[in-house]
């Protein structure tokens, strides 16, 4: 049986330099492999002309760049994005592009589907499959870059990333640390590690471990302002509550000035929106250097929730301004494909069956590296 070929796209620099010195190869080979694939998007090997003819024979051989197939792609009034992308063994997940003025943020995912069961997510409902490999994460960025490429040449470019799309990203942190030291890489994207946003429901541990690899922005889910409350929108709160994610919030931005952490509230009608409610979120928000990002609701068919009208979100915004605290409330964007968040389903079986046991949490890692395509 021939052995399967690499997908080079799984490999970040440290492993492609690797794989290349086994091959007898000069180790900065791979910078030019990654510019060619990552900068000029070339998955043929042939067309990488200043490496040798043996090597492209060798890669030919044994290796692949195999981004995920579009399998569709709808574009919003306001310009948004997004694509169902075909991942290995035929699940498939969404990426959104927003542009904005000069930013363009692309929003990746991180798993196929989510086992969290956040109880106003779209993607909970649908369960979850498995984690995504690092040449899925990255290759999301390679799709969204060529595609935007194609269609308005170096006009529309990636600025910003956000792992704000399906899945929850520090259940999958060996994989999405590559493709985020990718996205990093000048060699392949270049994007500074401030522009790369990572959004965690709030795997306290898992932040933890981040603080150890990297810098990059981090946003937590935090959507309710107390324990009790949290407990039945985010599951998670009743393994991590919410005192000991601060906890670890505030160590990962340590003593450097100016850095900060984006909280993520939901303004969900009547459940988590009372001045009450912003009273709290202000005592909480000031043990923390942060800025709080309002998210109005975006409704999926079966929510159980309603968005806060407008002048409750505007009353709640001011609130907090009034306290002294940053506070932004996030543009619904591209929800006319439901590409806005929390809208965001992919194509996939569900293998927890979590779907038939209600309101359970599942948050243990092996969750998803057990689960690999068969
Ligand atoms: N699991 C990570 C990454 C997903 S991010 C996390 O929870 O942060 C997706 C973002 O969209 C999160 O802030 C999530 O809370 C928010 N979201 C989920 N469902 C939503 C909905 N229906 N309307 C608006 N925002 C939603």
């Amino acid at each position: 049986m021939s052995e399967q070929p690499l997908n080079l796209l799984d490999f970040g620099q440290p492993r492609l330099e690797a794989l290349l010195e086994t091959w007898g190869e000069k180790r900065f080979r791979a910078r030019q492999l990654m510019q060619w694939i990552y900068q000029r998007g070339v998955t043929d090997f042939e067309r990488m002309t200043d490496l040798s003819k043996g090597l492209r024979a060798e890669l030919a051989r044994r290796a692949v760049v195999r981004p995920p197939a579009v399998k569709l792609e709808r574009q919003a009034v306001d310009g948004t994005r997004k694509w169902l992308l075909t991942m290995n063994c035929g699940n498939a997940v969404e990426t959104v592009f927003i542009p904005d003025g000069q930013r363009g943020t692309l929003c990746v995912s991180s798993q196929v589907g989510c086992a969290l069961n956040c109880s106003f997510c779209a993607t909970a409902t649908q369960g979850f499959n498995r984690n995504l490999t690092t040449g899925e994460i990255i290759g999301q960025v390679w799709v969204a870059q060529r595609r935007l490429a194609e269609a308005y040449g170096d006009q529309r470019a990636i600025t910003n990333v956000v792992l704000m799309g399906m899945g929850e990203p520090l259940l999958n942190f060996d994989n999405v640390m590559a493709a985020v030291s990718l996205m990093n890489n000048d060699l392949a994207y270049g994007i500074g590690k401030r522009r790369v946003t990572l959004s965690t429901a709030g795997l306290a541990p898992g932040i933890e471990r981040l603080r150890e690899h990297t810098q990059i922005s981090l946003a937590i889910s935090l959507h309710a302002p107390n324990n009790a409350l949290r407990d039945t929108l985010v599951p998670l709160n009743r393994k991590y509550p919410i005192e000991q994610l601060i906890a670890a919030c505030r160590r990962y931005v340590g003593d450097t000035p100016q850095r900060r952490i984006t909280v993520e509230y939901i303004m969900l009608d009547g459940v988590n929106d009372s001045l009450a409610h912003a009273r709290e979120l202000t005592q909480l928000c000031r043990q923390l250097p942060c800025k709080i990002n309002l998210i109005p609701f975006n409704p999926f068919q079966g929510a159980r929730y309603r968005r806060s009208p407008d002048a409750v979100i505007d009353r709640f915004h001011a609130y907090l301004l009034g306290q002294g605290l940053t506070v932004t409330t996030r543009k619904t964007r591209g929800d006319d494909i439901d590409a806005a968040c929390g809208q965001l389903r992919g194509q996939f079986d569900d293998r927890t069956r979590r779907r038939s046991r209600l309101g359970g949490v599942a948050d243990s890692a092996p969750l998803g590296d057990a689960m690999t395509c068969a």
